[in-house]
């Protein structure tokens, strides 16, 4: 594990872009389907705003920094997963989201 796209300025930029492109269509969490409190700062609190990797980042660091890749969740609901899957923050999987999702 070197490179991480998220240490980068170019991901705080893209964060913020898909924090104000979700909070524009009031987007719901991909996870549990409930409201995202918009409100608040991103990952400032459970139910605030935290970008999700559709296709996670250590498989597919080329889709990082793809606003198409990101998706609104909550950030209960992403760190949880992440718990989850053993990885500290880093989005790791435990199965291929990928498959059966459009884009
Ligand atoms: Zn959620």
């Amino acid at each position: 594990m070197s490179y991480d796209p998220r240490r980068t300025p170019a991901w705080k930029r893209m964060r913020r872009e898909c924090y104000e492109r979700d909070k524009a269509r009031n987007a719901v969490c991909v996870h549990c389907g409930q409201p995202i409190d918009y409100s608040v700062k991103p990952s400032s609190t459970d139910s605030s705003y935290e970008p999700d990797h559709r296709l996670v980042v250590e498989r597919h660091p080329e889709l990082a920094l793809l606003p198409e890749n990101v998706q609104p969740s909550h950030r209960r609901c992403n760190r949880a997963r992440g718990k989850k899957a053993g990885m500290n923050n880093l989005g790791r999987r435990t199965r291929n989201w990928s498959k059966g999702e459009g884009c």
